[in-house]
């Protein structure tokens, strides 16, 4: 029998995990909603004490007018490592509500071990993932050190949709300064390959609104006058084909094809079309005949909810005299949210539909890391070496976040690569990650940072 090569770095992460288990308990314990403003100030204590405990210096930003506290921390590369090799870690500290409350099994608030998984809001979406990295960090230390310098920013209000991450990363952009992004989520998929995510859609949301008369009428007038939710859904109706496609003019202009790289990986992202429709329940066909690279690169437009006239109980024969409808489109990288909203609206000029109008109401662009770049490199070599065969690049996600601001001030490739799994269940009740899982990603991390120093 082979002797098995003692892993000490395996060892130290044992330890650190053991060790760090009540840390993750104390951090899952306090309720940090930000949409309630609830246990903000007590979890950024909470964080400052868990990097001080690491020997990090901390600093909280108060500075950004109306937002919760960023928390900035940073460590040197240890005595053998690379200290002119920086990386930046982002996370965020806020949850959402645990709401509806009936539907957990446990307390939500409260680390609860069950089947293997550690249960908690906040435990896989973002709070977990943080641990996971200090947890790493420690080990790094006890096994000769950090092998580069290590940053973490962490906001305190992406659930709510990062509203103050623009203006802190202009007005912190040295601060943040390093040669690689490690962006919160990230994981295994539904078939349990661990996905290497190099970026995020953009999104746009905007409202449609129309008025057709000062005040509702009867409809026996109808045969001679128009009203505004015939001509909502008339407008709307010619903004999408029957296939999904997009039909606003100038929506593609800036988009870059996909390189050889990005093709190649979305050809290799797998999908089950038996499973996704039976896991939505859906009725429908579906949009797309290449739906994997749809998800990655591939416009959409969306009626979120739609509103007007009567439709409660009983009868009343109106003619409304006005409409809105609630609207998104989700982007690709070289799209600019406020500019597609403002080719809506040109398009429903052009239709013959200028009684429509559009407002923008928020906007984030997508971004998405250059595939061919080092550090991506790396991180895909090193999930091969710690989870096999079973690995994924993914140009960016099907969702957004706040990157393209930090891709601007730091100027570094972003990716996320987590501790999450297919049945996380964020933003969901039981909301988990697997024990296992865990483990398995704070081994990761720390062969990342020493697999990115040596570079
Ligand atoms: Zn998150």
């Amino acid at each position: 029998m082979p002797e098995k090569k003692t892993d000490t770095l395996q060892t130290a992460i044992d330890q650190a995990l053991q060790a760090d288990r009540p840390r993750l308990a104390k951090y899952l314990s306090v309720e940090t909603v930000a949409a309630k403003h609830l246990g903000i100030a007590e979890t950024v204590s909470v964080i400052e004490q868990a990097f001080q405990d690491l020997g990090a210096v901390v600093t909280v930003w108060r500075d950004i007018p109306g937002s919760n506290p960023f928390v900035f921390a940073t460590l040197p590369a240890g005595p053998n490592g690379n200290a002119d090799k920086t990386l930046l870690f982002y996370n965020h500290y806020d949850v959402q509500p645990a709401e509806p409350l009936e539907e957990w099994d446990s307390a939500p608030f409260q680390l609860t071990e069950k089947d293997g998984r550690y249960v908690a809001r906040g435990a896989s979406d973002d709070k977990g993932e943080l641990m996971v990295r200090l947890s790493a960090v420690k080990a790094l230390q006890q096994t000769g050190g950090l092998p580069c310098n290590l940053k973490f920013v962490l906001e305190g209000e992406e659930e709510i949709g990062s509203p103050h991450i623009q203006p802190m990363t202009e007005k912190h952009a040295a601060d943040l300064a390093a040669d690689a992004i490690i962006w919160e989520t990230g994981g295994k998929d539904a078939d349990e390959n661990f996905q290497v995510t190099c970026g995020v859609k953009g999104i746009v949301s905007f409202n449609v609104t129309t008025k057709s008369a000062e005040s509702d009428l009867h409809s026996s007038l109808a045969t001679f006058v128009d009203n505004a939710v015939w001509r909502l859904v008339q407008g709307l109706a010619t903004l999408r084909g029957a296939k999904g496609e997009v039909l606003v003019d100038g929506l593609n202009e800036g988009v870059k094809p996909l390189t050889p790289t990005e093709q190649a990986a979305i050809n290799d992202l797998p999908f089950n079309e038996a499973a996704t429709r039976q896991n939505f329940g859906l009725k429908l066909p579906l949009l797309s005949d290449k739906p994997a690279e749809a998800l990655v690169n591939r416009p959409s437009i969306t009626i979120n909810g739609i509103s007007g006239g009567y439709e409660g109980d009983g009868l009343k024969t109106v003619l409304p005299k006005e409409a809105r409808a609630q609207l998104d489109c989700r982007l690709v990288p070289g799209q600019d949210p406020r500019h597609v909203a403002e080719l809506v609206q040109q398009q429903l000029n052009r239709n013959g539909f200028s009684d429509l109008h559009v407002s923008y109401n928020q906007g984030e662009p997508a971004f998405r890391s250059d595939l061919t770049d080092d550090f991506v490199q790396t991180a895909v070599a090193t999930a091969h070496e710690v989870y096999g065969d079973a690995v994924k690049l993914v140009p960016n996600a099907g969702g957004s976040g706040p990157q393209a601001p930090f891709a601007e001030a730091v100027g570094a490739p972003i990716v996320s690569i987590g501790s999450t799994w297919a049945g996380s269940g964020a933003h969901a009740p039981n909301e988990n990650v697997r024990v296992k899982d865990y483990a398995q990603a704070t081994r990761y991390t720390a062969r990342v940072l020493q697999n990115f120093s040596q570079k």
